[in-house]
């Protein structure tokens, strides 16, 4: 079986909420990086579904505009529900990853409307939940996002 990256990573030794890059693939001198957005702590809590759906739709949305350069690829959510997968252009550092994020969940206390949740638009248009998602983000924020798993002094 070929070795996956984020296996290989003690989720009992984490301390969410963290940003984590997860790798950097370069080829042909271009690079493209993954990074772990955990927000919560794993085998411990879990988003509930409509939670993780509303804020893959604002994170979508706002990553793509708080990191500069229109470096997104892609956000998707871990399958566990204790946060995201974030692949973007280039190699930004860590903390660049982390202040975005810690900016999208405050725009996201603010927010009304979740973008398309219809059925045209979404694959599950009828499981979403603001107030759910709002609460996730007013946690992380509360804990504070560090930009390594392992260490909490070092929270952005
Ligand atoms: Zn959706």
């Amino acid at each position: 079986m070929k070795e996956v990256e984020s296996f290989k990573l003690d989720h009992t030794k984490v301390k969410a909420p963290y940003v984590r890059a997860a790798g950097v693939l370069t080829r042909d001198g271009v690079s493209i990086s993954k990074f772990d957005l955990r927000l919560t702590q794993p085998n411990k809590e879990f988003m509930t579904s409509p939670a993780l759906h509303t804020l893959e739709h604002l994170l979508a949305t706002f990553m793509r505009e708080e990191l500069p350069g229109d470096i997104v690829i892609d956000l998707s959510p871990m399958g566990c529900r204790t946060g995201f997968y974030l692949i973007v252009w280039g190699e930004p550092t860590t903390e660049d990853v982390a202040l975005a994020l810690k900016r999208s969940l405050l725009r996201i206390g603010s927010v009304t409307t979740v973008p398309a949740t219809t059925e045209v638009e979404c694959g599950n248009y009828i499981s979403h939940s603001l107030d759910e998602a709002k609460t996730v983000a007013r946690n992380v924020l509360s804990r504070g996002i560090s930009t390594d798993p392992f260490d909490r002094t070092r929270v952005v």
